[in-house]
């Protein structure tokens, strides 16, 4: 495995295809740093919330408190201005308001800017909407993972019980199905398959099966 150590993977899809679940077993069974770009999207989402500010009526206020922020992802926890929210972002109050924030070309030039930072020196996995067609346009590997929205609301809201979060399933595949809606038909880099991105559709596949073929499309990617 010795040659993957500095290999860069772009792994998109919509919501709940699984890609932080397979993300974070390719970086551990690889040695790579994994890099959840959603966090960073619902760590100013969360920000923005917290300040009390409008989408719509407080732009100016907007960008120059999200300019400041410091975002910080460890393996495991998600921090802002120092303070650790790993938990909040993934309440479904984040979930709706994330995709008209991230819609706002400032804020996705400057986390795009931080994404190109953290993965400049290859060894990365990073997960999102676009990081195949604009964060790493040239990703050594570069996959799209798709599900039925049935499967994803069923794995977004068995993941959101352990979490201790209740939605029912009409719920969550209707918040799902939104969140696709709006991401794939925003202005800037729109939820969108690369052209040489790898599809891989995980409805009838299990968690090991997803991460052995991203493993294997990996090593084959460096030959
Ligand atoms: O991956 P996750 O579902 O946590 O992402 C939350 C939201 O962040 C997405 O619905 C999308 O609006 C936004 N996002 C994005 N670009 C990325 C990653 C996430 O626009 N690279």
């Amino acid at each position: 495995m010795e040659n993957l150590a500095k290999i860069t993977i772009a792994l998109d899809g919509p919501a709940g295809a699984g890609k932080s679940t397979v993300a974070r077993l390719v970086a551990q069974k690889l040695k790579l740093v994994y890099i959840n770009t959603g966090s960073m999207y619902r760590a100013v989402a969360w920000l923005i919330l917290k300040n009390n500010l409008d989408l719509n009526l407080q732009k100016k206020e907007i960008l120059e408190l999200v300019e400041k922020a410091e975002i910080l992802l460890t393996q495991d926890d998600v921090f802002i201005n120092g303070q650790q929210i790993t938990e909040q972002i993934r309440e479904p109050e984040i979930s709706r308001f994330v995709s008209p924030v991230s819609a706002m070309s400032e804020i996705r030039t400057q986390l795009v800017k931080l994404q190109q930072a953290l993965g400049k020196n290859g060894g990365v996995i990073l997960d999102g909407r676009d990081i195949g067609t604009t964060v790493f346009p040239e990703a050594d590997l570069k996959v799209f993972l798709v599900a039925s929205s049935k499967e994803r609301a069923l794995r977004r809201q068995k993941q959101q019980m352990a979490g201790g979060i209740e939605q029912s399933l009409e719920e969550v595949q209707a918040e799902i199905e939104k969140r696709d809606y709006l991401d794939c038909n925003r202005e800037i880099s729109p939820l969108r398959q690369a052209p040489d991105a790898i599809l891989v559709d995980t409805d009838n596949l299990s968690i090991k099966q997803v991460v052995d073929k991203i493993i294997d499309l990996a090593q084959k990617s460096l030959n």
